[in-house]
């Protein structure tokens, strides 16, 4: 494998070794041994082996099996929650509970696969037909950095569950977090039942390429388009849960404070580093400047630092190139017209090290970059609207389809709602719907889905069994 020298300061890889960085101070964090691209072919032949007696067993074996990992995972979760802090910088209480809920999580979510996955039964005047959700073989799970180990969970549990083994290619930002966990699983679990590869786009590659049977991939639409293409030449099954530029409606008759708070929280959280962050903000011009006003006052109120300080609510930047990547977007906005109300200009009041200012910008248009191409920042971009078609016009002048939501009366609000192009859609809340509701991407922020009965038969291959029925 090419020796690379990179420039990034969170990340240095060379021919063997991957060291994974601290983006709040700079330190490495741990260091690992980088996985041979030549080594995976033979890691997909056991993993193949190794599906046979795991794809045997019933859904309720391998659920128990599953679950049997809950009590480690739990006891281990306050250790690994911190190294994910200290590995990809969001605070500490947000680290421990991703890792808590990626154990205790796990009963619930296997319970809910296996209820997907039983066979159904269809009948008419003479048929019975059995639907049986069989294992694909073999899936390949690449997963990005910015939810660490609830996007690892998401990949992996239902895989398993439906009697696939699982190769794991966690993000190079992020591998340690995703090893720690793989390996208290794997004290549940049979050999090769679940493998790690540790390494960059180049493991990732080699992966898809390999004879697997399913990716199931969660990162950048362009990594998801370039996946798509080389699955296709082996016609293999892909899931992908891809990018967004998630619009935010604010109607005149919408509770202003509560809207503000919102916008706040989800331009924001996770420094903006959320799939279904809110990354454009139509608002009503009656009231924007209202909005705009308050969405400001609680972004001053939001604490920036270390992850690891408490009290913190907003970490670093992921690495360098990000912040760079955002920087630039907000740079030419604001030479294109953007008013700065708070935040940073351009790289010369951008901030020290990874950490950059929450930023609110008014008078933006689809003009600018950074209301077309997805920002992955700490940037709340408000444009005024002159009536709710103009904002659904708006909202719906994308290429992404992720998520949205609309704030407002709550029957105008899904009125307007209903008119939006988007997977999952919040009328005065998020995107998260009830309890077995789909994780769905429309248009290039998706192809196929995770999540709910049919996300979780995702995983399976379906295959029907049709007999006569008695006397028919
Ligand atoms: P990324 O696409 O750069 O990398 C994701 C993973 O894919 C990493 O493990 C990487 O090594 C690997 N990879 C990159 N190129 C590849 C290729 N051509 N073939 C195979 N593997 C490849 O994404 P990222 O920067 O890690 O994550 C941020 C992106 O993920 C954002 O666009 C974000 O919106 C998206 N995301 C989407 C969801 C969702 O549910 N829709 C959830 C989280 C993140």
């Amino acid at each position: 494998m090419p020796s690379k020298t990179t420039t990034d300061a969170t990340l240095a890889i060379t021919a063997e070794t991957l060291v994974s960085m601290d983006p709040a101070s700079g330190n490495p964090v741990g260091e690992l041994l980088v996985t041979p691209v030549d080594h995976i072919p033979q890691m997909v032949r056991d993993a193949r082996i190794a599906q046979r007696s795991w794809g045997a067993m019933t859904l309720e074996q391998r659920a128990e099996i599953l679950k049997s990992a809950v009590p480690r995972l739990a006891e281990e979760a306050t250790q690994i929650g911190e190294l994910l802090t200290r590995e990809m910088g969001k605070p500490r209480p947000q680290g421990v509970g991703e890792a808590t809920y990626c154990a205790n999580g796990i009963a619930e979510e296997v319970d809910a696969i296996v209820d997907a996955l039983r066979p159904e039964t269809l009948e008419d005047e003479r048929l019975r037909t059995t639907l049986r959700f069989d294992p694909h073989g073999v899936v390949a799970a690449i997963t990005p950095w910015n939810f660490p180990l609830l996007m690892v969970f998401q990949s992996v549990i239902p895989a398993l569950v439906a009697g696939n083994t699982v190769i794991l290619k966690p993000s190079e930002e992020t591998p340690l977090v995703a090893r720690e966990w793989v390996a208290v699983l794997n004290e549940a679990l049979p050999p090769n039942v679940l493998q790690l590869v540790i390494g960059d786009e180049r493991q990732g590659k080699a992966l898809v390429e390999a004879p697997i049977d399913l990716v199931v991939f969660t990162g950048s639409r362009e990594a998801g388009k370039h996946i798509l293409r080389e699955a296709s030449g082996g016609l293999k099954r892909v899931i992908l849960e891809l990018g967004g530029k998630d619009p935010m409606i604010v109607l005149a008759d919408a509770d202003l404070d509560a809207a503000a708070a919102f916008a706040a929280r989800n331009s924001f959280r996770n420094t903006g580093q959320v799939c279904v962050s809110t990354e454009r903000i139509y608002v009503e011009e009656g009231i924007a400047e209202d909005f705009t006003e308050k969405l400001a006052e609680k972004a001053a109120a939001m604490r920036i630092g270390s992850g690891m300080d408490s009290g913190v609510e907003i970490g670093p930047m992921i690495n360098r190139g990000q912040k760079d990547h955002v920087v630039r977007q907000v740079e030419s906005a604001v030479r294109s017209g953007a008013r700065v109300i708070m935040g940073c200009h351009g790289p010369d009041d951008a901030g020290e090290g990874n950490f950059l200012p929450l930023t609110v910008l008014a008078d933006v248009d689809h003009d600018m970059e950074i209301m077309r191409e997805e920002t992955f920042g700490p940037v709340a971009c408000v444009m005024s609207v002159r009536s709710d078609d103009e904002a659904v016009r708006l909202a719906n002048d994308t290429r992404f389809g992720l998520a949205a939501c609309v704030w407002g009366d709550p029957d105008h609000a899904e009125e307007v709602a209903a008119k939006l192009t988007a997977g999952m859609i919040g009328v005065n809340q998020g995107c998260g719907g009830a309890d077995g509701s789909p994780w769905v991407g429309a248009m290039e922020s998706g192809y196929g889905w995770h999540g709910g009965r049919y996300g979780h038969r995702q995983f399976c291959q379906v295959r029907t069994i049709s007999r006569a029925k008695q006397g028919g």
